[in-house]
């Protein structure tokens, strides 16, 4: 097995990006505008590529750093990140390193050694340490294939990963004329894109914007029924035994009840927020990296920086903040490019609690108009009974012409019904208790109920008494959810959580218009989701071998002391399970092996496929 230092001996190729694409990283198609990037570069053009999350950017500049002259300089603002890229490129015999604070100097030394001496082909390093003139001396002497930028974004100061050192990157291309540049992000906006030409002197840059789509993602948006804990549980066990996750609370001691609560329940669960000491935070972060089957029950304090590529799933059992917080958060999903699924559920209760938070925060009046109609937004995209996927890229600007086939609604179309007639009810009912009362009572009074405190307020003798009893409790409620995400009542947080007409309601109340409401499923089908589970994929023939190719992956990786997915990943596994290579020659076929892994790992694979086929053959 390769040291942590030892770097493999290859040099610059001959062949093409196809026969690179095959022979190092073991696949056969480029994918997307990959091969015209490739190409741009190896020509000494600069680039801009906008790609979303698992779109494969990493091989636009990997490819052209092995097939142009020197070293190609990477640039990244998280050590994690960088270190993963460094372990996975050395499993395909690809002579990369970085530089980073983590190193001592002798490491150090002999990294800058080998850049200067034309024995790397990539060099990882981190913005600050790029612009030391130490760095940029030793980059005057060494020779350079390219330079790729990754999080480009970064160089925004509007946006939240702001880094102050990426603006002064311009200077690459005074330094360093006739070196290629390539500028790589999964989340720019119009207006941070241009930000990052300008910033980056990439006006000659030739563009390539893909979009921000996730198509390997499916959204599921569920209404919290009973315990929303057993609805996740039940989540899980249906589609998601044993592999990896991100479960997402808005508090400290949610994370630390669910966290347990999941373990008695026989899940691999972690907690993780900011009140645990740093040494556990570090250590529940490298289980979850370095393992297969954790899940995490995090803040969103976890995540930035988690370059995990095979979470199979996010789970929220609390509403984010916004559509911005959600679709970054879901996107920490399947950046492999495999199937995963974004799970959430939530309520009434957590329409109230942000909106009491927006309401209550020391931020000015516009910053709390900003926020309000972001949480609209989002609750927006909870309850519309179309195409998820549609209504998310159509708020970041991007068209999906077809509903996309790959989200709840789509999948199993939510039953609609006129809910005029009810809203009218429920608003009346509001208004007649003096839009001084919570949810709660007011679907008492709807209900026609006798509890102590309505009688001494005398809510019997109100009109809109008992005029609801044709819907249930949870139908009311369902009803009041939808009604505060439209923005037709709204909760005061100053009045202890009374609920208010807004007026936007009147047109309701004159029975002006039409209002189709989302029918709450009963209860999630518990088959739901099945079919995404990456090992309830497999024929059950199959199950015995998928476990032990994982397990033999595990051993390796620990062995390297690299992470699981560095050796194969999930995609290669189920293509070893599907062709079942009993010889080195036919493991060379499998998807990801290239000449390296071949010759590494093929043996043991082998073996192992070919005793779990044992049986059968003979
Ligand atoms: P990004 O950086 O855009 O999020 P990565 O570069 O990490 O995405 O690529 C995502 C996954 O897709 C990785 O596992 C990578 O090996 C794989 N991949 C990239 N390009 C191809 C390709 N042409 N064929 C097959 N797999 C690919
Ligand atoms: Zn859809």
């Amino acid at each position: 097995m390769m040291g942590g230092n030892a770097l493999p001996a290859s040099g610059v190729r001959h062949d093409g990006p196809r026969q690179v694409l095959a022979d190092v990283f073991g696949y056969r198609q480029f994918r997307g505008q990959q091969a015209d990037i490739i190409e741009t570069l190896i020509q000494g053009r600069d680039a801009l590529v906008l790609m979303p999350t698992g779109g494969g950017k990493s091989l636009c500049y990997q490819i052209p750093a092995l097939l142009r002259p020197g070293v190609a300089v990477v640039i990244s603002p998280l050590i994690a990140l960088m270190q993963n890229q460094v372990d996975a490129l050395r499993q395909v015999g690809v002579r990369a390193a970085s530089l980073n604070s983590t190193q001592d100097s002798a490491e150090i030394r002999r990294t800058e050694q080998a850049a200067a001496t034309g024995a790397l082909d990539l060099l990882y390093i981190a913005p600050e340490r790029l612009l030391t003139d130490w760095t940029l001396q030793l980059l005057d002497r060494s020779r350079i294939a390219l330079f790729a930028i990754d999080e480009a974004h970064c160089v925004s100061q509007w946006g939240h990963d702001f880094r102050p050192e990426y603006i002064r990157l311009g200077v690459l291309q005074q330094r360093f004329p006739g070196v290629p540049r390539i500028a790589l992000t999964a989340t720019a906006d119009e207006f941070t894109r241009a930000e990052i030409i300008e910033r980056l002197c990439l006006a000659g840059a030739k563009r390539f914007i893909s979009g921000f789509d996730r198509p390997n993602i499916r959204y599921r948006i569920t209404q919290k029924q009973g315990s929303p804990r057993e609805q996740l549980l039940r989540f899980i066990r249906a589609g998601h035994q044993g592999e990896a996750g991100i479960v997402y609370c808005l508090s400290r001691k949610r994370v630390e009840e669910t966290a347990a609560w999941l373990v008695d329940q026989g899940i691999d669960a972690l907690p993780y927020h900011a009140g645990l000491s740093a040494q556990r935070r570090q250590a529940h972060q490298t289980r979850f990296l370095r393992e297969e089957a954790v899940v995490m029950v995090a803040t969103i304090a976890f995540g930035m920086g988690i370059d995990k590529p095979d979470v199979r799933f996010v789970a929220h059992l609390d509403l984010p903040k916004s559509i911005e917080a959600y679709y970054q958060e879901t996107g920490r999903a399947g950046r492999d490019g495999q199937p995963a699924d974004a799970w959430m559920a939530y309520g009434l209760n957590d329409m109230i609690l942000l909106r009491q938070r927006v309401d209550g925060s020391m931020a000015g009046e516009q910053q709390k108009r900003i926020e309000r109609q972001k949480l609209e937004a989002l609750l927006g995209l909870c309850e519309i009974a179309t195409c998820r996927r549609q209504t998310l890229l159509k708020y970041f600007g991007d068209d999906l012409p077809q509903p996309c086939g790959n989200c709840d609604n789509c999948l199993t179309p939510p039953q609609v019904w006129d809910g005029a007639e009810a809203a009218r009810k429920a608003m009346s009912c509001v208004y007649r208790t003096g839009q001084r009362f919570g949810v709660n009572h007011v679907v008492d009074v709807l209900l026609g109920k006798t509890t102590e405190r309505l009688m001494a307020l005398g809510h019997q003798h109100l009109s809109t008494y008992g005029i609801g009893k044709a819907l249930s409790a949870a139908a009311w409620r369902s009803v009041f959810r939808q009604l505060v995400a439209r923005g037709l009542l709204r909760v005061d947080a100053q009045a202890y959580g009374a609920v208010k007409l807004t007026e936007a309601a009147r047109p309701v109340l004159r029975g002006d218009v039409a209002l189709m409401l989302r029918k709450d499923a009963a209860r999630p089908a518990p088959t739901a989701g099945r079919e995404r589970g990456r090992s309830a994929a497999l024929d059950a023939a199959d199950q015995p071998l998928w476990q032990a190719l994982r397990a033999l992956r595990l051993s390796l990786s620990k062995a390297a002391g690299v992470p699981p997915f560095t050796v194969f990943s999930d995609a290669s596994l189920l293509d070893m399970v599907a062709r079942k290579p009993c010889t080195l020659d036919a493991f060379s076929q499998v998807h990801g092996v290239g000449a390296v892994k071949q010759q590494r790992y093929g043996q043991a694979f082998v073996e192992v496929i070919r005793s779990a086929l044992g049986g059968v053959i003979a």
